[in-house]
């Protein structure tokens, strides 16, 4: 019996690699000018440490996460989430995440994040500065149909009170809301506001705002949130009813969405964040205010293939050195390896391969040059070099390939 992959895995086979590093790459190049370095953690954690910083009525902590008993009895998961536990002041990594979720389009089982997190700093520009790196990152990508949706969900005091206020809204509807919402009804109102449920859309319609329940600090966070948003031109939405999939956020959160074709037209979070001022108490540590992002990989791709052109991306070959029969094989190999440790890129047949055969593949790999060697070559210790793109032929010496490639390309 043929083994099924697990649903919701992909691999990344080598034609689409080239666009994952050229994502990781452009993130890299930009969070270096922003003065963020990178964190790689473990992909298996200590249950807990999810548990305890997610919430425990989240989605991923109730449903989603991978968990399992390793050999010495310790309850392990795999991480469905970035986990903030380290102490660098501005960080970022890339990687893959875990959540049993319903697979569909661009929503796996592992998929991939790539994250940022800021610690120390309580003051709104730095909410600004994180924004904006991720807004600047998804317009290196040539994105431009973006919406940045923008809330806080203030500070305890403001939330207990708004918490408050949604309870009592929701009551009367008790039980017309999802078996999930009835059950997150109390133990965490806000979590309702994001039910997908559609009946629990409506009834959440006409919910309070939580803008009416802003302490005047909160109220003060989020204005200058918007007034430096607004002196940098960064445009957005206030979305009253935007909460964040889990409990630890406070203060700004904030979703950019696309309308892509990838998303048949229909306003989907590729990248989401906020504020979270009390994730590194709930770990036992001291009170650390931190701000971030995460952005779905999968999710950018998708909006990158499906814009006009695709995404093009070069591969290029510098030469491809044809050998012609089996008495050139160990000339060849050592032509591209020569060619390589001089700084080119080379490839060669390794099929036997007829000539006519091996410039097709030479063409289709948009190689610069090709070197072609037979026999007689060989005992003349010459080899054929041709320029793809003019046509031109000259005749060069082996030694002189094996000493200064380039210069005979001048
Ligand atoms: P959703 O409401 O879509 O489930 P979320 O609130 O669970 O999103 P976050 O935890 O904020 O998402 O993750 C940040 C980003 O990671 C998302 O905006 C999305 O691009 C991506 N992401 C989250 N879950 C998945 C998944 N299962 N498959 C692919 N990408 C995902
Ligand atoms: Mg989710």
């Amino acid at each position: 019996m043929k083994y099924q992959r697990p649903k919701g895995t992909a691999d990344i086979l080598p034609a689409e690699s080239a666009k994952w590093q050229y994502v990781e790459a452009k993130a890299r190049e930009l969070f270096k000018k922003y003065r963020y370095h990178e964190m790689r953690t473990p992909i298996f954690e200590s249950f807990e440490v999810f548990s305890r910083t997610s919430g425990e009525t989240s989605d991923i902590v109730t449903k989603e996460m991978y968990d399992f008993y390793d050999k010495g009895e310790r309850h392990i998961t795999l991480r469905p989430e970035g986990p903030e536990l380290q102490k660098p002041v501005k960080t970022y990594y890339m990687g893959p995440m875990f959540r049993y979720e319903r697979p569909q389009s661009g929503r796996l089982r592992e998929f991939h994040q790539i994250g940022v997190e800021a610690f120390g700093v309580d003051s709104p520009a730095l909410d600004v500065e994180v924004i904006a790196m991720a807004i600047d990152l998804l317009e290196s990508f040539g994105l431009d149909s973006l919406k940045l949706a923008l809330n806080t969900l203030g500070d305890n005091e403001s939330r207990q009170a708004y918490r408050q206020a949604l309870i009592d809204y929701l009551e009367p509807f008790a039980d017309q809301l999802s078996d999930d919402s009835k059950e997150r009804l109390h133990k965490n109102p806000l979590r309702v506001l994001d039910s997908k449920d559609k009946k629990d859309q409506e009834i959440v319609a006409d919910a309070p705002s939580i803008l009416d329940y802003l302490t005047p600090a909160a109220t003060e966070h989020f204005e200058t949130l918007k007034k430096l948003l607004d002196d940098l031109g960064i445009k957005y939405e206030v979305d009253p009813n935007m909460v964040r999939g889990l409990d630890y956020y406070n203060h700004t959160i904030f979703e950019i969405m696309s309308d892509s074709k990838a998303f048949g037209g229909k306003w989907t979070t590729v990248c989401a964040g906020g504020r979270y001022n009390g994730l590194v108490e709930q770990l036992g540590g001291p009170e650390t205010p931190g701000i971030g992002f995460g952005l779905g990989v999968e999710r950018l791709l998708l909006v990158l293939d499906a814009t006009e052109n695709g995404l093009q991306l070069e591969d290029p070959l510098d030469v491809y050195v044809v050998g012609i029969g089996q008495s050139v094989n160990a000339e060849t190999l050592k032509l591209v390896q020569s060619l390589r440790h001089q700084g080119f890129s080379a490839d060669r047949d390794y099929l036997d391969r007829k000539p006519k055969g091996q410039f097709k593949t030479a063409s289709r790999l948009n190689a610069k040059y090709t070197l072609t060697l037979g026999e007689t070559e060989l005992a003349e210790q010459k080899a054929n070099l041709k320029s793809m793109e003019t046509g031109e032929e000259i005749s060069v010496s082996l030694a002189d390939i094996y000493a200064n490639f380039a210069g005979l390309l001048a």
